[in-house]
């Protein structure tokens, strides 16, 4: 059986083929409000919540090891049912706004160069209740989240079905209720995914990470640009504005030396044309064994000034959770065991 975790209220009911159909909402609400056993679901009978103890588990999954770095991010590594591990980040701003990074993927396939996630490959893709459980574990630790971003390991678009389901329990009423407009899907460009996110929602935000907006380099540093060439991805993103209304984010991970020129920066600004896209910059963040370096701080600056005079509006990502691992694209899991006991 699916974990409860990744069931909507009538699900439950009929999963667990209980009597009356208003246990399973009772039962989705407190799995939502915090609950780790049935034994804390003081609203259903003694002899109900025993049955229910005896035939299944709440979590299918675990915190294995835990990290808080000094700005405050919270980076957790859990164990899967089967052994596996994924990882899950907690970001927290100046206003005590948290939000929570999830996987959507153990592993990526897409292979790009510059991640520490697309050298693991695929292991697999999560289910749902594995995609709900990793907000559910860091919340229960550490209070209300209130936003969600798909930018930890793994292609959301790659196991769509999933994160549309997951994402349904994160904004039903008698659950977390989070507006869609506090989640983003973060994609490396999947067109089939963009357009049927446009088509048939969730009208959730969108983030696209562009990291060049000249083909050959793309190609080079995102081996899926080659299906997903940028004149067919710009085309894909102007009808999602077309039918959505949608600005959209551009994640651009600065490569020093790599893609972080003048002329660079003006590249982004035609791949942009006249469609309304935000850029975020985000420096790159060192994963060891890659062969990449840091942009040099003032190439950083003059990168974003550039885009500013071209009428761009750039924001830049500052570094949370670097010395544990935990910044956007060093999230790996080598050989079943976290290598978060050794923060790099
Ligand atoms: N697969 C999705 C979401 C996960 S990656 C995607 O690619 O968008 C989340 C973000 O981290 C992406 O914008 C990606 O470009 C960025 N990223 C990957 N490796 C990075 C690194 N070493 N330093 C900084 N950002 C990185
Ligand atoms: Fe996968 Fe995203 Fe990393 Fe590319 S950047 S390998 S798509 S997780």
């Amino acid at each position: 059986m699916q974990p409860l975790t990744g069931l909507l209220p009538d699900e439950i009911y009929s999963a667990l083929d209980l009597k009356q159909s208003f246990r399973g909402k009772q039962i989705f609400k407190w799995v939502h409000s915090g609950a780790e056993s049935f034994t804390e679901m003081t609203n259903l009978s003694a002899a109900l919540r025993e049955n229910l103890s005896s035939r299944c588990v709440l979590f299918s999954s675990m915190i294995a090891t835990e990290v808080v770095s000094r700005d405050g991010t919270v980076k957790i590594t859990i164990k899967l049912e089967d052994g596996l591990f994924v990882e899950a980040v907690l970001l927290e701003d100046e206003t005590g706004r948290k939000t929570a990074c999830l996987s959507s993927q153990a592993g990526c396939a897409m292979g790009c160069k510059f991640c520490r996630t697309g050298t693991m490959g695929l292991l697999r893709n999560l289910s749902p209740g594995e995609i709900v459980e990793q907000f559910l574990l860091l919340q229960n630790k550490y209070g209300r989240i209130s936003n969600i971003v798909f930018m930890g390991m793994g292609e959301p678009f790659e196991n769509l079905a999933s994160v549309r389901k997951a994402i349904e329990i994160f904004h039903h009423q008698d659950g977390q209720n989070i507006g869609l407009r506090r989640i983003t899907i973060s994609t490396c460009g999947i067109i089939s995914g963009i357009d049927s996110l446009a088509e048939e929602g969730p009208a959730v935000r969108l983030a696209v990470s562009l990291v060049s907006g000249d083909q050959d380099t793309r190609t080079s540093l995102m081996p899926i640009t080659k299906s997903n060439p940028l004149p067919e991805l710009k085309k894909s993103l102007k009808q999602y504005q077309l039918s959505t209304g949608k600005r959209f984010t551009l994640e651009y991970v600065l490569l020093g030396g790599v893609n972080d020129t003048l002329k660079d920066a003006e590249k982004v600004r035609h791949f942009i044309g006249n469609m309304k896209a935000a850029v975020n910059v985000i420096p790159w963040n060192p994963a060891d064994t890659l062969p990449f370096k840091e942009p040099e701080e003032e190439n950083v600056n003059l990168f974003l000034d550039r885009l500013e005079e071209l009428g761009v509006t750039v924001t830049r990502r500052y570094r949370r959770g670097r010395g544990i691992n935990g910044a956007c694209g060093q999230l790996a899991v080598f050989e079943n065991s976290s290598d978060s006991s050794n923060p790099g």
